[in-house]
Order: structure tokens, then C-alpha cells, then sequence
């Protein structure tokens, strides 16, 4: 008698670690890993994916059922996929079913069918724009990633704004276009997707596949089936691209690598750099990493040699740099946040009919309703925060769970009427700033003002086309725009980001002052940055100004070294809520119990503490850190750790999430 062949599969959206074993059909003895499957799952059936086969399972045979049905012919994932997907999920102790479905555009997870119906027309890669005479900088990027084609290498692109870093790329990709291979191109937001396919398309005549959450299941299935039939040889999409299949793959472009929205912040928190990275190494091809401000745990990986530096230390062409400056806002009479000084500077730039960029991180007319008679502040219900004074919208609303109550005039515990807006968001900027200049036109870019589908690309035509003036915004600015005639960017407040407890802080505020300082004078004329703070001499302003951004990370990296913070440690941030107070803290404190019995290699163990807001959406806050300066070693007891975690009492009435190489320790 033949034994029955097992079919070992993963269910998406089912937060088991391990696999589900089924019966195959009869003459179901082909069947290959990575196909769709329908299988019964409890009272219903779901989608599952096909990971291996045995003839052997731990289960008795005759409580296996047989699947319902086979959806695909033949493998929708190749080795290769699999095989950096189970990598994935072993590195971020992520159930295997959520990995897989994070693979598949949600079309192809229900079961919908693999065909595209209206294929892209092909034309050959013919150069379609003149291509630029590259400097030496670009030349050197270019001959040496090429010398490198068909092995695995990282590059680390370390070029200004402006030192024409897209360029290199450009270049790149026509060379593995040319030897009919494909390229994964991946940016941190999708406001930076139109700008780089439109230079593509100038470029490039073949297809260009484009994968982005804010696309529909058809255009993201279609995508993701051009690239995976190797029909389509240039992906340019965000972070969920990542794992699109890709059988012909040449090359991985990661570009602005430094941000932090290359890191999943909810649910299967898997940082797509890093993912990118290891993706290359699987299919042994280059990945260029591209940033004018690069991570600190890049540069230190070119200081370890395992990334080479390729250097763009110029700006292209003739622009040249910014002139950044610091204005003393201490006991000076501010306007809406503006001292006297920017606004002299902004109507002199006005003057010159050229653009200025204003950045404020809050969204928002003013951050606080305040009552003048009694104290009483708008706070949200449901969370450690305030409500948010939205005017336009005649809203209080709390941008951390998203409730919403109508703007009141009286105050609520007093009844007075004397409700204050106290501080500054970008709607009264806005405001404020249509009164001061009448004539002009400003424009704000953050959020609220793009939520609607074309409004992005309505504000960036204002602004190519000249006809906004003053452009103000969030830090959705501070990315890869490019503005030709904006000369004048100034940020409000650099205080906030000097206070944080956040260790990332520092880097991150060096970066968004970099960053924004770049969207300034990219071409012929002179750029100025003014910089508006009340902590004028602070060392990392000082020191960034003086010696650059190269300079501050190699400080910044020497003060991480001796607190033994990442890159020379490795952290995983356990985080647990609750609707109850006591339960995520008592859950967190056996998890720090069991760990602390399990723990040979003695990783540091910090917590249970409360989450740095404590209470929101309703939901009580805790987490744990683990640190250590062995990767291998802290892994060891995650795994173990995870692998025990079901047997705590209370593992099934709290939430929790594991959180591996935490950027952000909310
Ligand atoms: P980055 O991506 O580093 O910000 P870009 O590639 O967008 O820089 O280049 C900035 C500008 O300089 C673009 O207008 C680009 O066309 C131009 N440029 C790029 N390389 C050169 C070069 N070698 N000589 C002159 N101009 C260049
Ligand atoms: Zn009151
Ligand atoms: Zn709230």
C-alpha cells in the first residue's frame, strides 16, 4: 500500500507559528510548493499556500482531512520566494501564514484567479531622453555596482540631495534592462512614486510595473503577475513590493534608505530594507542602498566593510549648497511661530517671485483646547493625549485612535466661554499666513490636505508650475521632493525633536534637517535653511552645521558604542495591551519570568514598563525590551521564549506583538 502524501501548508491571518498538515487529492502526488490551496478550516475554508510535502506527518493519518480544492496549476512562488519567506518569519518570529499572506495582493490571498487579462505593450529598451554626462562620483557608483552584476554586494550610495543619486540608478537599470533581467526599485512613501516614474518613463521605454497600497486589488495583482510571469521587467513600489516574485531579478534599488517607513509599524513589523538586503543575498545580486542622510546602522556596516561606500560628496550640475543658519527664537515676539527674521526673508524671497517651503510636524489647527476660566482641557477618552482643534473640519479629534467630537465654544466644566487654541498647527500656519500675504498663494501640504485621491498630484503641479508661493507642510515634505525654485525652507520648531527619549532621536533630527534643507536651491540658484530654536547652542545643531551630517553620525555612532545601544546591540521590543489596567503588565511580568529561567546567554531583560503613552485607544499599554550584543544569542531565546509564551495564563487575554530591530520604541 502507498502512503498517503501530507500536504504541509500555511493559512493566512491564523497566528500559529507552525504549519497545517491535509491530505492531497487523489492524483494529487505532483503537487508543488508554492500553489494555492482551498482547505476546511474549522466551520469554514480558507486559502492556504503550499509549503512542503511529506509522507510522514506527527498526527495520526486518520484525523488529517483531505484540502477542498487545488487553485493553481503550477507555483505562483518559486524556491527562492519561499525560501527568503520562511527566513522572514523565522527572523521576526512572525506566524508563517501572516508572512505568506504579506507576499500575495489581497486579490490572490482570497483565491481570486492568477491571469492577467490585458497585457502591457512591449516595446524594446531603447534609450528613450539623452542621458547626462556623469562626474566622477556617478561614474565610480555606476562601473562599480556593474563590476559586481551576478553577485551579491551592498552598496551604500551615500550622495547630497541633489548629487544625482537617481541618475546612478538610471543608469543601472538600463544596463540590466539591456541584459533582460529585472529590477526592484523601492521608495519609502507613496507621494515619491509619480515623481521617479515619470523620470523612469522619460527614460525608459519598456513597462513599468507600479505597487503601492493606495492602488486597487486589480492594478496590485496585475503588477505583481506582470513581474512574477517575468512579462514586466521594472518594479518601482513601497515597502509591500518587497516580495513580489521576481524570476529574472538582476538588481535591488532601496532608495532614501535611511526612513523609517521602511519599517512596518503594526502587525508584521519586518523592516523592508533589511528583508531587501537578505533578498539579495538569496538571488546573489547587487542592492544599492541610496540616502543623503544614511542610517547610522548602514554606515556602521560600511565601517565593518559587509556594505561598500560609494560616495556622491557634490551636488550635479552647478547647484550648490545651501546656506544653513540658526535663528535665536528666545524672547522674541513670534508671529504664528514666524519670528521677524524669517518673515523678512520670506518676503524678500517673495520678491525674487521665488518659492519658499515651511515645515511644521503638526497637523491640525493647534494642538490644545484650553479653557482660560477654569483650566479644562480637551482630552480624548480613550487615550494618554490631547484633542486636536481641526477648524476647517469644526472638529476636536485625537489623531492617536481617530475619535472625533464637534468643535465646542463653552467650555464644558465651567461653562464659560472663554476656550482657548493654544499653540501652533499647520492649518492656522496656513491661516496666518494667507493674511500676511494676501496676494500670494499658500498651499499646505500634510495629511488632511491629500487624503483625497489626485489632491497630492494637484499641490505638486502648483508648485512645479509656480503657481503656489508659499508652500507649508509636515515632514510628507521633508522626502525626495524635487522643487526647483524653492530657495527658501525653514523649520519652525527644532526644539521638539532635541527632547525625545527616543535614543533614534538625534539621528532622526539630523536627518530631517538634512532632508529638508536638500529641497532647497536644487538647481542654479543659492538655497538658504533657516533653523528656528531656542536651544541655539546645542551640540548636535552645532556640530551638524559645522562639520555636516558625515561628521555628526560618526559622533552620534561613538555615543550609541559606549551605551551599548544599536547597531552595537540588538534589541526586540515585546509590546502587550489590554482593556484592563493590571493584565498587560502581570502578562509582560511572567513573560520577563520565563525569560529570565530560559536565559543561558544573559541578554539583557528591561521591563515590564509602560509604553511611552500608556494608555490609547482604549487599550493599556506595556512592553519589554530585550537587548544583546549577539544577534545569534538574542534570537535563541526569542525563539525559545515565543516557542512558551501560549503556556502563560494570560497570553490569550492580552494582545501581543513581538518587535524585532524596533525603530521606534512607542
Ligand atoms: P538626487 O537623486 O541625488 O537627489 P538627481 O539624480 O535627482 O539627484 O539629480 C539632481 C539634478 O541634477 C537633476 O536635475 C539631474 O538631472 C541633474 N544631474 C544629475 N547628474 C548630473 C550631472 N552629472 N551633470 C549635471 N546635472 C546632473
Ligand atoms: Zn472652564
Ligand atoms: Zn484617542
Amino acid at each position: 500500500m502507498t502512503k498517503p502524501k501530507i500536504l504541509k501548508v500555511a493559512i493566512p491571518a491564523v497566528p500559529f507559528f507552525q504549519l497545517f498538515e491535509y491530505l492531497a487529492p487523489e492524483n494529487g502526488e505532483n503537487l508543488q510548493a508554492g500553489i494555492r490551496l482551498e482547505v476546511p478550516f474549522g466551520k469554514t475554508s480558507k486559502v492556504a499556500f503550499l509549503l512542503a510535502t511529506s509522507s510522514e506527518s506527527d498526527f495520526p493519518i486518520e484525523k488529517l482531512k483531505p484540502i477542498t480544492h487545488v487553485i493553481d496549476d503550477a507555483p505562483l512562488l518559486a524556491e527562492i520566494d519561499l525560501k527568503l519567506l520562511d527566513w522572514v518569519a523565522n527572523y521576526y518570529h512572525h506566524p508563517i501564514g501572516e508572512v505568506m499572506s504579506a507576499a500575495f495582493p489581497a486579490a490572490l490571498r482570497q483565491g481570486k484567479d492568477a491571469v492577467i487579462k490585458k497585457l502591457p505593450k512591449q516595446s524594446e529598451t531603447d534609450i528613450k531622453t539623452t542621458q547626462l554626462i556623469c562626474n566622477e562620483g556617478q561614474q565610480n557608483a555606476i562601473d562599480t555596482v556593474t563590476k559586481s552584476f551576478n553577485e551579491f554586494n551592498v552598496f551604500l550610495l551615500d550622495g547630497v540631495t541633489g548629487s544625482g543619486k537617481t541618475e546612478v540608478y538610471m543608469q543601472l537599470i538600463q544596463t540590466v534592462l539591456n541584459r533582460r533581467q529585472q529590477v526592484l526599485v523601492l521608495v519609502p512613501e507613496i507621494t515619491l512614486t509619480p515623481q521617479l516614474q515619470q523620470r523612469f518613463q522619460a527614460r525608459f521605454s519598456t513597462h513599468i510595473a507600479i505597487s503601492h497600497s493606495k492602488l486597487t486589488d486589480l492594478q496590485r495583482k496585475n503588477a505583481w503577475l506582470l513581474m512574477q510571469s517575468g512579462v514586466c521587467s521594472l518594479l518601482l513600489g513601497t515597502r509591500s513590493a518587497l516580495f513580489t516574485p521576481l524570476p529574472n531579478l538582476g538588481l535591488i534599488i532601496l532608495d532614501e534608505e535611511h526612513d523609517s517607513s521602511f519599517k512596518q509599524q503594526e502587525g508584521f513589523r519586518f523592516s523592508a530594507r533589511d528583508v531587501a538586503v537578505m533578498r539579495g543575498k538569496l538571488a546573489n545580486v547587487p542592492v544599492v542602498l541610496g540616502s543623503a542622510t544614511p542610517s547610522l546602522e548602514s554606515l556602521y556596516n560600511v565601517f565593518l566593510e559587509r556594505y561598500q561606500h560609494l560616495p556622491l560628496p557634490e551636488r550635479a550640475g552647478n547647484a550648490l549648497p545651501p546656506l544653513v543658519q540658526i535663528i535665536d527664537i528666545r524672547q522674541q515676539k513670534l508671529q504664528a511661530g514666524l519670528s521677524l527674521k524669517l518673515l523678512e526673508t520670506i518676503t524678500a524671497t517673495l520678491e525674487k517671485n521665488e518659492q519658499i517651503l515651511l515645515f511644521l510636524n503638526r497637523r491640525g489647527f493647534a494642538p490644545t483646547l484650553i479653557c482660560d476660566g477654569c483650566g479644562w482641557v480637551a482630552r480624548c477618552v480613550h487615550c494618554d493625549a490631547n484633542l486636536v482643534i481641526h477648524r476647517n473640519k469644526n472638529l476636536l479629534r485625537c489623531h492617536h485612535c481617530g475619535t472625533e467630537h464637534r468643535l465646542i465654544s463653552t467650555c464644558p466644566a465651567c461653562h464659560c466661554r472663554d476656550l482657548t487654541s493654544l499653540g501652533l498647527g499647520t492649518e492656522r500656519l496656513e491661516l496666518v499666513l494667507t493674511h500676511l500675504f494676501p496676494e500670494k498663494k499658500v498651499i499646505r501640504l500634510d495629511r488632511d490636505s491629500t487624503s483625497k485621491k489626485g489632491a497630492l498630484d494637484d499641490f505638486l503641479t502648483q508648485i512645479h508650475n509656480g503657481d503656489a508661493h508659499i508652500i507649508l507642510g509636515t515632514q510628507l515634505l521633508a522626502k525626495g521632493h524635487h522643487f526647483p525654485n524653492v530657495t527658501l525652507v525653514a523649520i519652525l520648531d527644532v526644539d521638539s525633536g532635541l527632547f525625545s527619549t527616543d535614543f533614534h532621536s538625534g539621528e532622526k533630527l539630523a536627518q530631517l534637517i538634512v532632508q529638508v534643507s536638500g529641497r532647497s536651491g536644487r538647481e542654479q540658484k543659492q538655497g538658504n535653511v533657516l533653523l528656528q530654536t531656542r536651544q541655539p547652542t546645542h551640540p548636535l545643531l552645532i556640530e551638524l552645521l559645522r562639520d555636516g551630517y558625515a561628521k555628526f553620525a560618526e559622533s552620534e555612532l561613538r555615543l550609541r558604542e559606549m551605551a551599548f545601544l544599536p547597531p552595537f546591540s540588538y534589541q526586540a521590543l515585546l509590546r502587550a495591551h489590554s482593556e484592563k489596567e493590571d493584565l498587560p503588565q502581570i502578562f509582560l511580568q511572567s513573560v520577563a519570568d520565563l525569560a529570565r529561567n530560559l536565559n543561558l546567554q544573559n541578554v539583557q531583560i528591561l521591563g515590564a514598563i509602560p509604553a511611552p503613552m500608556a494608555r490609547r485607544a482604549g487599550q493599556y499599554r506595556f512592553q519589554l525590551l530585550f537587548q544583546h550584543e549577539n544577534r545569534a544569542a538574542l534570537h535563541r531565546l526569542l525563539r525559545e521564549l515565543i516557542a512558551q509564551i501560549s503556556t502563560l495564563k494570560l497570553a490569550t487575554k492580552v494582545r501581543w506583538s513581538l518587535d524585532v530591530d524596533p525603530v521606534d520604541l512607542f
